[in-house]
Formats: structure tokens, C-alpha cells, sequence
């Protein structure tokens, strides 16, 4: 995060309304999710920014569940966005819930109905509509929009007190039909819904529409700055018109670009179907772009805090190439990691020249980023070595620089070896190559005046463990799937996952440190999953070691 970077526009506003004494030069943010879903990367985005302006200005955030929806909301969404807030590494100053303030709402709507401002509407949704006009076509007046107050403050009290089914009437607000904003058209404000809610149980069967909870709710908590994403440009009319008439603390919206990943979608929604009809295991399915798959991926906070800084604050719509994101989580990991040896598609190696019996410990630092390399690990190296089926060719074309009859390579932290033969089965498959060693050229004391352009990663046969690896690919085959004709599901990449069963690790990968990332020589940055246990390691791969992404 560079600190020189000019402001975005939602701090200039914070700064100008500090600087002109507004709310005393206090900042309130909110992060609202709605907990029908579990967080992605989009809602990383705006976490980045609520907590982040609140922490820039000395202010604070509040975490809102914008509760209002009975049907659609889970308490386990709810504990999940908690951890994934957490995990990125903000604090809310208060765990609040719109559901909370359902009494106040009530008291609000009333005070609506008692001013003329809010009447009980008999009418259908589709009459509703109907009536409402077009862009173009003002809207006309029916019979209930001249309703008393009296008259309206008992329909009302009796919709609460469960005298209706879902459907037979709504409470809308008197704003003006003839408005060019069509949300200004008498809005609903309540409608019926026999529905449970997972915190107030059966207590209500009226609830709150968005646009009479969302305002409302930044108001009773005082928020400064309300921050949503620009598909609420149209609400805003409305929300200050409510703020106005109710006279309550006047917070004050502002829309930033919502963030477009693409090879992915970003719907609570979408992302619900794939979970439901099994196109990827779960919510954390490592190939999901939620916040808890990312991390079951192997991405850090610090990877997803700074691809959020990098794609700044837009007021216009766009889509962000997730090689961004994959660049962020390379940069971070380059850093941290531990290398280690891995070999992902064996071939065995018999290094012929060393005796049968022997076993040497070769020396490696676990990250030579950094000064001191933290430290290191012993590898043992023998005889029979684990080497990547790739990194031998029957018939070596020129540029090949690793291993073929003829051929010397550098073992990483070891000998140079140079292979002589090779064994076939009856299929035609290599099964086994074979080598001879130069003892002088050992590393760290090589004294063979050799130099050889390939070096390749190993493990030792005898004192490999074997895990399960997973690699990952996009989940989507095309840039845009929710643009495309037909169902989005359509354009899933059958190959977004392959697993390699029988992996080759080094023995000391056994003792691999949940949540941290390593670095498998030349293969890419890994991370335990969280299903690994002691009897199977698993890894996932976060990301190759360089951008190899081909569009095809
Ligand atoms: P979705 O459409 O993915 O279901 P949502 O907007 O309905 O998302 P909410 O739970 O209502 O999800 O969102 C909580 C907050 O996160 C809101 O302030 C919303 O504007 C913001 N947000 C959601 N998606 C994005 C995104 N892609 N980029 C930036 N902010 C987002
Ligand atoms: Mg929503």
C-alpha cells in the first residue's frame, strides 16, 4: 500500500466534512450485509473501504446485519461474515442488527401515518405497478391514497396484529406519483409476511422494506457516511425525503463502482446454486470467490487488503482481471513462504554411482527472502529419488535444458547428476531413468568447476510421505458468465479442479502449519486444506509461481 497515492473521492468528502466541522469531525461507517450468503471478494472490497476511511479518520465501523428479510436469512451466514471480517482484520465497535430496531421502525411508520405521509394500500403488487406508470406515464391516485389517518393507524395496527395474509396490503409512503424517480412513487415502506425470523422468532409477521430499515438504521446509530455501491444512485431521493420527514440523524449516502471480478460471478445469489446443485463442494470450495474460499485457498489478508487498495475506489462500473488478485497473493507469499520439495507427477531416479545404504542430509533454508533465510530444514537424499515426470524427454529437443540420456542437470540443494539410461514398460512408459552423480559437485562445497543450466527439485524415495494435491483452475471458462445467453451455470470450466492422489512431499511438509503458505520449488505457492489430516495431507495449490494463464 503506497502512502503517497492521491485521495479517492470518498475521502476527499470525509476530509472536507471534517474540515468544516460537520458531526464535530466524527466518522461512522457501517458494513451492512444482508446474512443470506456468505462474504466474497466484492464484500472485501467494501469492508476495505468502510473500516478503512473509519481507521484513516479516527473514526469507527459498526457490523449491521441488514436483517430485514426473514425468509432468506441463516444464523450460520451470520457466523461466517463475523469470521470473515475478523479474519481480514478489522473491528467492529458494534455487532448490530436491523431486526433490533423493528419496534423503533414501527414507532417510525406510525409517526409516517400520523403526519399524512404514510397510508395502508389494499391493491396487488401487480396493481401496484400498474398504477405507478412508466418513466414517461405519471402514475395515478387510488381509492386508499385518500384514507384517513385514523383509518390508516388501525389498518396498520391490525396488518401487525396478524388480521391479513401475506399480500392483502401494504404500507406505503405519500410521496409524489408524478415523480421522474420512480422509487418516489409511494414507495412501500411494510409489507405482511407470516415468516419466522431467525432472531425475533414469530413476533412479527409485518416487516420493513430496504428502503424504510436501510436509512433508518444509519440514522438511529448516527453513521456519517453511508457508503453503497451505485445501484442505490435512485434510492438516495428516498432516503433522504425519509431522514427529512421523521427530522432524524442525518446520514448521508455516497455510491462507489461495485467490484466485477470476471471468470467468476459474484451473486450471494449464483454462488447459493452452485453450492446447491453441487458444482463445487461448499460456500469455502477453494474456487469460490467468497472470502472463506479464498482463505481455504491459501490467500492471505494482507493479499486481499492490497489487491482492494490497488483497484481503488471507482465511480464507474468495470471489471477487474483476476490476475490482479493472483498478482497480489504471489507478491505476498514470495515473501512469507517456506519452500519446500514436492514432487507432483513422479518418475523414479536411480542414482547408480551412490551407494545402496547411504543416506545424507542436505541443507536448505526455508526462504531466502529474507536475510537469514529463517531458518532451514534437513533433507535427506539417497539413492532412489522422486523426480517430476516432466523434467525428463526420451528425446530431448535442443532448448531442453533438464534431464535425457546425455544430459546433466543440478539436483536443488544437492549433486549434479547425469543420466544415462532408462527403463520402459511393456506400454512404452518410462518407469524409471537412471543416473550418475559427481560427488564433488555437492552444493554448498562444489568444487567441480561445472556448470550445468537446469536445476530440478526431488525427493527421496525412501523418506518421501505421499499427500493428495489439488490444483485449481477458473471456475468459469468465459470472462463474464452472467452476460452470456442462457444459464450462467452453462459456462462452468470442467476442469476448474484436479487432483493428483499420489503426490511425493518432503518428509518435513508433514509438519506443515495450517493457514501458512509454502512454496513447492517451481510448482507453485500451497496450503494445507482444512480437511488435511495426519493420515491424509492434502494441499491446495493457491497459485502458480508466474502468470501462465492462456485464454482458450
Ligand atoms: P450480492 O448481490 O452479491 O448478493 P449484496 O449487495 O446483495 O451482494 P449485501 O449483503 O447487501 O450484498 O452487501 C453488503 C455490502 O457489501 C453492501 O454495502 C454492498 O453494497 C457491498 N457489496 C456487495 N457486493 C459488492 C461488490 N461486488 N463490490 C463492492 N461492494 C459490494
Ligand atoms: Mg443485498
Amino acid at each position: 500500500m503506497s502512502e503517497e497515492r492521491s485521495l479517492n473521492f470518498l475521502e476527499e468528502i470525509v476530509e472536507e466534512d471534517i474540515a468544516a466541522g460537520k458531526n464535530s469531525g466524527r466518522v461512522l461507517t457501517r458494513f451492512p450485509p444482508e446474512p443470506n450468503g456468505y462474504l466474497h471478494i466484492g464484500h472485501a472490497k467494501s469492508i476495505c473501504l468502510n473500516f478503512g476511511l473509519a481507521l484513516k479518520y479516527g473514526g469507527k465501523t459498526n457490523l449491521r446485519f441488514d436483517d430485514t428479510n426473514p425468509a432468506k436469512e441463516e444464523v450460520e451466514y451470520v457466523d461466517s461474515i463475523k469470521e470473515d471480517v475478523k479474519w481480514l482484520g478489522f473491528e467492529w465497535a458494534n455487532e448490530l442488527y436491523a431486526s433490533d430496531y423493528f419496534d423503533q421502525l414501527y414507532a417510525f411508520a406510525v409517526a409516517m401515518i400520523k403526519k399524512g405521509l404514510a397510508y395502508v394500500d389494499d391493491s396487488s403488487a401487480e396493481e401496484i405497478s400498474v398504477q405507478k406508470g412508466t418513466p414517461t406515464i405519471p402514475g395515478k391516485a387510488n381509492q386508499y391514497r385518500s384514507r384517513s389517518v385514523d383509518e390508516n393507524l388501525a389498518l396498520f395496527a391490525d396488518m401487525k396484529a396478524g388480521k391479513y395474509p401475506d399480500g392483502a396490503k401494504v404500507l406505503r409512503a405519500k410521496v409524489d406519483l408524478a415523480a421522474p424517480n420512480m422509487h418516489l412513487r409511494d414507495p412501500l415502506m411494510y409489507r405482511i409476511k407470516h415468516t419466522e425470523h431467525h432472531r425475533t422468532g414469530a413476533t412479527w409477521c409485518i416487516y420493513p422494506m430496504y428502503d424504510f430499515a436501510h436509512g433508518q438504521s444509519d440514522a438511529i446509530e448516527e453513521i456519517t457516511h453511508s457508503i453503497c455501491t451505485l445501484e442505490f444512485i435512485p434510492h438516495r431521493d428516498l432516503y433522504n425525503w425519509f431522514i427529512e420527514k421523521l427530522d432524524i440523524f442525518p446520514s448521508k449516502q455516497y455510491e462507489f463502482a461495485r467490484l466485477n471480478l470476471n471468470y467468476t460471478v459474484m451473486s450471494k445469489r449464483k454462488l447459493l446454486q452452485l453450492v446447491e446443485d453441487g458444482h463445487v463442494e461448499s460456500w469455502d470450495d477453494p474456487r469460490m470467490p467468497t472470502i472463506s474460499g479464498l482463505r481455504r485457498r491459501g490467500y492471505t489478508p494482507a493479499s486481499i487488503i492490497d489487491f482492494c487498495e490497488r483497484i481503488g475506489v471507482a465511480k464507474r462500473e468495470n471489471m477487474i482481471d483476476v490476475s490482479l488478485l493472483e498478482f497480489c497473493i504471489r507478491e505476498d507469499l514470495n515473501k512469507t513462504a517456506w519452500r519446500r520439495m514436492a514432487v507432483l507427477d513422479p518418475i523414479k531416479m536411480v542414482i547408480t554411482s551412490y551407494p545402496e545404504s547411504e543416506t545424507e542430509t542436505m541443507f536448505s533454508e526455508n526462504n531466502p527472502e529474507v536475510e537469514g533465510g529463517e531458518g532451514g530444514r534437513d533433507i535427506p537424499f539417497s539413492r532412489e529419488l522422486w523426480i517430476e515426470r516432466e523434467d525428463f524427454m526420451e528425446e530431448p529437443s535442443k532448448k531442453f535444458f533438464r534431464l535425457g540420456v546425455g544430459l546433466s542437470v543440478r539436483l536443488k540443494s544437492a549433486y549434479i547428476v547425469t543420466c544415462n539410461s532408462f527403463t520402459k514398460d511393456a506400454d512404452g512408459n518410462v518407469t524409471e531413468i537412471q543416473c550418475t552423480h559427481l560427488p564433488e559437485s555437492k552444493s554448498g562445497t562444489d568444487t567441480s568447476g561445472l556448470h550445468v543450466k537446469g536445476t530440478i527439485h526431488w525427493v527421496s524415495v525412501p523418506h518421501a510421505k505421499t499427500a493428495e494435491v489439488r490444483l485449481y483452475d477458473r471456475l468459469f471458462r468465459v470472462e463474464d458468465p452472467s452476460n452470456e445467453d442462457g444459464d450462467f451455470k452453462e459456462y462452468l470450466n470442467p476442469n476448474s479442479l484436479q487432483i493428483l492422489p499420489n503426490a511425493y512431499i518432503e518428509a518435513d511438509l508433514a509438519k506443515a502449519i495450517p493457514g501458512k503458505g509454502y512454496q513447492f520449488i517451481r510448482k507453485g505457492y500451497f496450503t494445507l486444506d482444512k480437511h488435511s489430516t495426519a493420515d491424509k495431507l492434502v494441499f491446495n495449490r493457491t497459485v502458480t509461481l508466474k502468470d501462465g494463464w492462456v485464454k482458450k
